[in-house]
């Protein structure tokens, strides 16, 4: 069986997620995250939580999954968020157009084409419809948006959609986000939420889903002046395939974070920090960092905006699936926002001494400009003021035109009290610039069962395991009574309810032969189980037993809790 199925099927039968409203035949792309996997999801997210707000000293926030419209107008996402979708004519199965140009060339980056160029290859290759195998080469390739609409309140008036990225959530709080900082830059603010994509074909499990969790971080930096602390990193050895390694059919490279930025293959100094940073965030969780890597996105694939981009990838079941993008998206973001709103989207950069600078200013004279333009009258000030700001020259000549909603004005320059003066300034507003690292915490999730997830012969039989590292493992100990008779349940009840107390998470178990437990607990990844048997009653003893060696000590119960406690904290059993 391959890796994939093996991980579905542990999955399912071990509640750590499976497909979505399956009475009601199952909603493709929505994944139920049962008690093991909805507790290993939440344990992920505190170890990012951890990490990227705590220790890094950022603030968090939570906004709203559902946005109006113009939110997305501004950040793009209404016209450029699409995939390229491919319908069949026959069967009326809907494809990714990419994904299909990908699967049947040695092309990688299809999604990097434009559609006509993809429906071309669709038609040179021969590709047929996946479902029902009819040929494609006469259909269409057209944009997909991913978003999901809806209406927010009654009515059609006022269109919303749910958000495709945390992010938004994020930058439309900017002008009160600042505020919170003092004004001062730099500055983080991380979320942790839901985020919403209809993708086109959903699959492989969590790795393509409509419905997932994003942690995303947006840091807030002065380009000019703010460097990141390179001195917490400067030492982590990063795996990194670059975008020249990959057009060269080159390897992995590792470098430490200094001698990436040295050689140059991480441009940006923000990047190269995150990758540093979030290095260890993917050991604690469990990541296999032998099926890891960082992946430059090739000249094709960088936004527009984006300077550097690298992704964090997973191997799973022989493929590359990007869990984390880094990216350092300039001052794209708010000043998009700052175009679009009323709000301004910039902070107040200081100067360390007061600056004498020419500036161009208007002052009209209204009782020319209230009768000639009467309502637009106050709209063509604000037009002017912008354009002297903006284009002095256009003042040059006798007279000047404005454009204010698609009409032009146009006026004598004498009435429009145009003079550039001396000015002493004490700062200038600017817009930062944003680092991104965002983490796609399902397919982490995913990632982390797959490479934690083995098999070995215990006893004689073979058994299934998951190593989960115990901060992040659902239960940290189970209590099992050997028996359910003579009072051993009973102990083992009040055994459990001590640990609970002592704040672990524990499972009582009781059911099936003791070897059965422990194959149960071994395979949802419980790192210590504790067995409840006749010596206890005798001496108030316990075993406890190891998940990876299945070594087993006995421990003192008044000395348990203590116990787990520094085995939690890395000491081995021999030393308890
Ligand atoms: P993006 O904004 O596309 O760079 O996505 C950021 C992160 O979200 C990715 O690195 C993925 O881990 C995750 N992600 C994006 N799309 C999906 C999806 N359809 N299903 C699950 N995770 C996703």
């Amino acid at each position: 069986m391959s890796e994939l199925t093996d991980l579905s099927e542990l999955a399912k039968r071990r509640g750590f997620f499976f497909a979505s409203n399956e009475a009601y035949g199952g909603t493709a792309g929505f994944y139920t995250f049962g008690p093991e996997g909805a507790a290993l999801k939440r344990n992920v997210e505190d170890v990012w939580r951890d990490r990227f707000v705590r220790e890094l000293g950022h603030m968090e926030l939570e906004a709203p999954t559902v946005m109006p419209e113009a939110v997305f107008e501004a950040s793009g996402h209404l016209d450029t968020f699409d995939d390229m979708i491919l319908e069949c004519g026959d069967c009326g199965a809907t494809h990714r157009a990419d994904h299909l140009v990908e699967d049947a060339t040695d092309v990688d980056d299809a999604e990097a084409f434009a559609p006509e160029r993809v429906a071309d290859l669709v038609a040179d290759h021969d590709v047929a419809c996946p479902s029902c195998g009819v040929p494609l080469a006469d259909r269409p390739v057209e944009a997909f948006n991913l978003m999901f609409g809806t209406n927010i309140g009654p009515g059609s008036s006022s269109p919303g959609y749910l958000r495709p990225e945390t992010a938004q959530g994020i930058f439309v709080e900017f002008p009160r986000l600042k505020e919170y900082a003092r004004n001062q830059l730099p500055f983080g603010v991380a979320q942790i939420g839901r985020a919403y994509r209809n993708e086109i074909s959903p699959r492989r499990a969590l790795v393509r889903v409509r419905e997932f969790t994003q942690a995303e971080l947006e840091h807030f930096i002065d380009p000019e002046y703010d460097d990141p602390p390179l001195e917490r990193v400067d030492d982590v050895e990063l795996p990194l395939y670059s975008a020249a390694a990959q057009q060269d059919d080159g390897d992995l490279e590792h470098h430490t974070v200094a001698e990436a930025l040295e050689a140059g293959v991480v441009e940006s100094e923000w990047v190269a920090y995150y990758l540093g940073e979030a290095l260890a965030f993917y050991e604690a969780i469990g990541v296999d960092m032998d099926r890891f890597r960082y992946r430059q996105h090739l000249p094709g694939e960088l936004s527009h905006y984006a300077a550097d981009c690298w992704d964090a990838e997973t191997e799973v079941g022989g493929n590359w699936v990007e869990v984390t993008g880094f990216a350092y998206r300039s001052d794209y973001d708010l000043r998009k926002h700052g175009k679009h709103s009323e709000e301004e989207f910039t902070v107040f950069r200081q100067y360390d001494e007061p600056k004498t600078v020419e500036r161009a200013t208007v002052d009209p004279d209204m009782s020319y400009l209230g009768p000639t333009f009467g309502g637009a009258a106050g709209d063509v000030v604000d037009a002017l003021e912008a354009l002297a700001r903006r284009d002095r020259s256009a003042f040059d000549g006798d007279a000047v035109t404005v454009e204010v909603d698609d009409e032009s004005y146009t006026l004598p320059v004498e009435k429009t009290g145009f003079a550039v003066e001396e000015q002493t300034e004490s700062g200038e507003h600017i817009t930062p610039h944003v680092v991104e690292p965002s983490f796609g915490i399902d397919r982490l999730v995913y990632s982390v069962l797959a490479h934690r997830h083995g098999t070995d012969e215990v006893d004689g039989e073979e058994r299934s395991f998951l190593a989960l590292p115990t901060g992040v493992a659902p239960t940290t100990v189970a209590v099992v009574p050997l028996m359910t008779k003579d009072g051993l349940d009973e102990r083992a009840r009040e055994v459990a309810a001590s640990l609970r107390a002592a704040g672990f998470e524990v499972n009582y178990d009781d059911t099936g032969n003791i070897g059965r437990r422990y194959r149960r607990q071994d395979e949802v990844g419980t790192p210590y189980c504790v067995t409840v048997d006749y010596d206890t009653l005798e001496d108030d003893t316990v075993t406890v037993r190891e998940r990876d060696s299945t070594d087993q000590t006995r421990v003192a119960v008044d000395d348990l809790a203590d116990a787990v406690d520094r085995l939690v904290s890395g000491a081995a059993l021999s030393e308890l």
